[in-house]
């Protein structure tokens, strides 16, 4: 039989809501030895976002490593190093994965079969990447072929670019960790090729305009884009190392390395059968509780009430990741002093950094859209972004280049769901717009 060890609160997952989470149980009032975060990760929780950014480029003056990075330091607050849970009494049992839950029992087991017992449990497991060789893609498990979701996974990358150096990369997929790959990749001097199925980039956001924006600026940048066709298969030399990506429309890329990224699925197994679920997370309410009392699910893995738009989402940013964490332990603590809490309402949120650009995004991109600003991809400065328009209200903005207060501006219309009398107009006014409220 394992060794049993015994906690008031257990977070499983070690990622970006693990951090956040045990600095608000901190603010609350914690007692040592009350709260173990477990995490599959050797490294205590890190703002995840630096991985396909600072973290790949390999000018050292300019890149980003821990202990740079530990949370919570993306949003501007104190960084909180291994030592920092120490002198909290928090366990850190870090390089430990969890392979079996029992919610009833109030147990978890470990790959090595320690076994843990807790009186609340948060869910923070994220989510895990979504691989070619799920889909049997030929050759698709050659060498240097990467995916990106953990340190371990971009310290395995870094090696490779600096063994390859000048060489030639192919991002698969046209999403923010593929232009932002593609980006840190040029930075490096690589010869850079992106591939993806659709018409344009990041399309579940960004607009064809806006696309349009990107692409061209990437153009410019010397990257090579190929669209409207995927990845069928890939060439190997006699080592096993990838050399070459196949085409559908039957053109082969070379490549010394290939980036992967297609997409992330939340982490919910362990709990299958134990735990309504919705729409592909675990369900919760505006508090992050589940359907198991005492046990709450966050960040990447939540499905949960979307006040400001009436419905359950799941959501795989990190600025929810960090509020998501601050409320279930917020409504831990108001559970157990019998106070009010509020209930979440949450302002979907989002951005991403590359080169010299960097965009935010508020709301909901659903409805009629408004461009406005100066898009051409080779002024010094450009400024530019659109408003998503529903049934009269503004739902929604995105905004590349802009200022703290103008982003906040953006951010503000978007959940206000701001009246607007006439399209022309707004897209006179363009930012104006924003700031009159
Ligand atoms: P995670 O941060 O993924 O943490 C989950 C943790 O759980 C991991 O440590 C994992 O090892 C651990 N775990 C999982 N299963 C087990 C188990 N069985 N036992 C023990 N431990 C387990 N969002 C943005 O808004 N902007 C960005 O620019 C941005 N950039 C990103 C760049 C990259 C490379 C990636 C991968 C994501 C990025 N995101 C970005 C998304 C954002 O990082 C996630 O939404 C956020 O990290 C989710 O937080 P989480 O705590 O739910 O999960």
């Amino acid at each position: 039989l394992g060794m049993l060890k015994s906690f008031k609160y257990i977070i499983i997952g070690g990622g970006v809501a693990a951090g956040y989470a045990a600095r608000e149980f901190n603010r609350q009032g914690l007692k040592p030895g009350q709260l173990a975060i477990i995490s599959k990760e050797a490294v205590a929780p890190y703002e995840r976002p630096a991985l396909s950014k600072g973290y790949l480029n390999l000018n050292p003056k300019a890149a980003a490593r821990l202990p740079g990075f530990y949370v919570c330091v993306g949003s501007g607050g104190e960084r909180l190093p291994p030592d920092w849970y120490k002198e909290k009494g928090i366990q850190l049992i870090l390089g430990t994965e969890i392979v079996k839950v029992n919610l009833g029992l109030k147990t978890l087991i470990s790959a090595a079969g320690e076994i843990f017992k807790f009186q609340r449990l948060i869910i923070a497991t994220g989510s895990t990447v979504i691989r070619l060789t799920d889909f049997k893609v030929e050759g698709a498990d050659a060498k240097n072929i990467f995916y990106l979701r953990e340190l371990e996974d971009a310290n395995k990358l870094v090696e490779t670019i600096k063994m390859n150096q000048n060489g030639k990369v192919v991002i698969v997929g046209g999403g923010y960790i593929g232009l932002e790959v593609a980006a840190a990749m040029r930075i490096n001097d690589f010869h850079v090729t992106m591939v993806y199925p659709e018409p344009w980039c990041m399309p579940r956001l960004f607009t064809p305009t806006i696309a349009a924006f990107y692409e061209s600026y990437y153009e410019n940048k010397g990257i090579k884009i190929i669209k409207g066709t995927v990845a069928i298969g890939f060439n190997a030399n006699v080592n096993g190392e990838v050399k070459g990506v196949k085409l559908k429309d039957g053109r082969v890329v070379e490549a010394d390395i290939v980036v992967v990224g297609v997409g992330a699925r939340p982490l919910t197994t362990l709990f299958k059968g134990q735990l309504e679920e919705e729409k592909g997370g675990i369900k919760t309410d505006g508090f992050f509780k589940t359907s198991v009392p005492g046990v709450y699910a966050v960040g990447d893995v939540a499905t949960f009430p979307m006040k400001l738009y009436n419905e359950s989402r799941r959501v795989e940013h990190v600025d929810h990741a960090r509020k998501s964490a601050e409320q279930a332990v917020k409504a831990i603590k108001a559970n157990e002093t019998g106070t009010e809490l509020e209930e979440y309402d949450y302002l979907p949120y989002f951005y991403s950094r590359s080169f010299e650009l960097s965009w935010q995004f508020y709301g909901d991109n659903v409805g009629e859209t408004v461009f406005f600003g100066d898009n051409n991809s080779l002024s010094p400065k450009p400024k530019f972004g659109s408003y998503w328009i529903k049934d009269g209200k503004v739902v929604g903005a995105f905004l590349e280049g802009g200022t703290p207060e103008e982003n906040k501006a953006l951010a503000k219309v978007s959940r206000l769901k701001c009246p607007v009398e006439n399209l022309d107009q707004l897209k006179k006014e363009g930012l104006l717009f924003a700031s009159k409220f």
